[in-house]
């Protein structure tokens, strides 16, 4: 499974819809100093369900949606999209495309989709558990959070281990069998 494409729309600082094809390999975002780099990593977090406003450096979730320039009125929703090559069905469901997309409005309403059929987070966070995916997982490192890691409980830092090894899913569905 690899990422493919990413597109955005109302999103931060990008008002236009722009697409960011990812070839196998290393793809690199480079540009002057807020020009929205770290914005592309934000929207890939938030797409994958990130709920805390101020990891995504806002203070409200309303403040992921353009709020417009000098030049353009502020936008009423925001949109992302992931889209995944899962031709080797990492991901165990028989799709070799798959695409995740969340929308918010200003009104607050939100929804996600998977494969254009509208679902609930959860649908999309059990999808991706122990992929690598996530808001959280391994495949994510942004700033701090390598001296977090180093500086983190011995539970928790067991716990990112346990997920990259891709066995956090089943420790999850062992807890939650002997809840009944
Ligand atoms: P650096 O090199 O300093 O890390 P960067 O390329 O990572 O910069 P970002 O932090 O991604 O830059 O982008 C910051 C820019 O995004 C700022 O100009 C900010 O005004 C803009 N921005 C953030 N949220 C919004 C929003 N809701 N509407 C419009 N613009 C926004
Ligand atoms: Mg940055």
């Amino acid at each position: 499974m690899f990422l493919k494409r990413l597109e955005v729309v109302g999103f931060k600082s990008f008002a236009d819809r722009i697409g960011i094809d990812f070839v196998p390999g290393v793809t690199a975002v480079v540009g002057p100093n807020g020009s929205g780099k770290s914005n592309v990593t934000d929207a890939i977090r938030w797409v994958l369900g990130e709920q805390s406003a101020k990891s995504l450096r806002g203070s409200k979730m309303e403040d992921v949606i353009f709020a417009g320039s000098a030049s353009r009125k502020p936008l009423n929703f925001a949109e992302v999209t992931l889209i995944l090559n899962n031709e080797d069905e990492e991901v165990g469901i028989p799709y070799s495309e798959i695409s995740v997309t969340r929308r918010v409005y200003r009104s607050g309403e939100s929804e996600y989709l998977l494969n254009n059929q509208q679902c609930r987070l959860k649908d999309i966070t059990d999808l991706f558990m122990d992929s690598g995916l996530g808001k959280e997982a391994f495949s994510i490192i942004s700033q701090g959070r390598v001296d977090e890691i180093l500086n983190s409980k011995p539970d928790d830092r067991r716990t990112i281990f346990e997920e990259a090894a891709g066995i956090l899913k089943y420790k999850l569905r062992k807890k939650k069998a002997e809840q009944k």
